[in-house]
């Protein structure tokens, strides 16, 4: 559909005006830019967007000049087109990119990024997207270690960032620290704003990931930078152990249940598509491998709860698929010995834990 979209909008503006013999050849390089930015769009909705910042006078990408250059020649502009283009794609306007179709470890162009700000300029080193001051994110795309004597560098590969703040000519004064998007970025502290790092290579942009703002410092040369660090790497000084993790899911599962089904399908719409990551810290007994090797010879293959076969063989050995279990657990001063062990399938092995037939255990 957005082939199609953009077809629509370059059949009927841009084609006639650069065949157009009368108007003037910058006119027709501006076209020919809106063309490069047009066929850039990956959703209706995004175009959609873009096309709306014509219907309102504000005659953005070209300006006012191309709009009354075009209307003198009688060609279709943004602007003529509009309302025609939101009719005809009435179903479609609606699917925008939304930040979370940004994923780490994913390659984004200049345009997607770009495109999303909304600012449509593909130059820029930094866009904030959303409203001040409340920014959803801010986007930086960064070439690391480039010639200009204010190098990007990494202060631990790919986990921390040496990121010099913007600045005119790289001469930096503290004056530069009160920069709209150098703003953006110390505030993002507070405002809980997450900095999206892109490393730049050519018109690739990697995702490298998200970014908290720590500080920002002075180098030997007078240089002001942003000291960035990789979210996950803050959460880690919250690790939680295995079971604590467990029991956050759980509960939270159980509130997802009793929300009502359109606030769930709605969360679900939003909901990032690759999960993030936490470290969980799971600390267990040593167990005796001699009593594992001894209960699962005692059960020749037979589960010792159900006294059914184990229900498959394992692809590693071919050997019977069973579980060695301690009837009273370890972590209840059970023994590591053949006597507290049994050996079973799967199932039995879940009922034991999870089963209300065994709740006292
Ligand atoms: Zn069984
Ligand atoms: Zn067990």
């Amino acid at each position: 559909m957005i082939n199609e979209a953009i077809k629509y909008i370059t059949g009927s503006v841009h084609d006639p005006a650069l065949a157009h013999p009368k108007l003037p050849k910058e006119i027709k390089s501006k076209v020919r830019s809106t063309k490069v930015i047009i066929n850039s769009f990956k959703k209706v909705g995004d175009l959609y967007k873009y096309l709306s910042r014509f219907s309102n006078n504000l005659h953005g990408g070209g300006g006012r000049e191309m709009y009354d250059e075009m209307s003198k020649y009688g060609l279709e502009t943004h602007e003529s087109i509009f309302e025609r283009f939101k009719e005809k794609f009435k179903y479609e306007v609606n699917d925008f990119t939304v930040l979370t179709d940004f994923v780490i470890g994913e390659t984004y162009s200049s345009y997607d990024i770009a495109n999303f700000a909304g600012t449509y300029d593909v130059r820029q080193g930094i866009y904030l997207v959303g409203k001040e001051p409340n920014y959803e994110a801010i986007f930086s795309k960064v070439t690391i270690g480039n010639d200009t004597g204010y190098p990007n560098a990494w202060i631990e590969e790919g986990t921390e960032l040496k990121h010099y703040l913007k600045a005119s000519n790289n001469s930096f004064t503290d004056k530069n620290l009160s920069w709209k998007h150098n703003r953006a970025f110390i505030n993002s502290q507070e405002n809980n704003t997450p900095i999206y790092i892109y490393i730049k290579d050519g018109t690739n942009c990697y995702l490298q990931g998200i970014f908290k703002y720590k500080n920002f410092e002075y180098d030997v040369n007078g240089g002001i930078y942003f000291r960035l660090l990789k979210a996950d790497i803050e959460d880690k000084r919250t690790e939680i152990t295995l079971e604590a993790y467990n029991e956050d899911l759980e509960s939270k599962v159980k509130q997802a249940s009793k929300s009502s089904k359109i606030d769930r399908l709605a969360r679900l719409k939003n909901a990032p598509k690759k999960p993030g990551k936490q470290t969980i810290i799971v600390s267990g007994y040593k167990r005796n491998p001699d009593v594992i090797a001894e209960v699962l010879e005692r059960a020749n293959g037979v589960c010792e709860g159900c006294i059914e076969e184990a229900p498959f063989i394992r692809s590693k050995d071919d050997t019977p698929y069973l579980e060695v279990h301690h009837v009273i657990q370890l972590s209840e001063g059970g023994d590591d010995t053949v006597d507290n062990a049994m050996a079973l399938c799967p199932n039995c092995h879940r009922n034991r834990h999870f089963g209300v037939d065994f709740k006292s255990q």
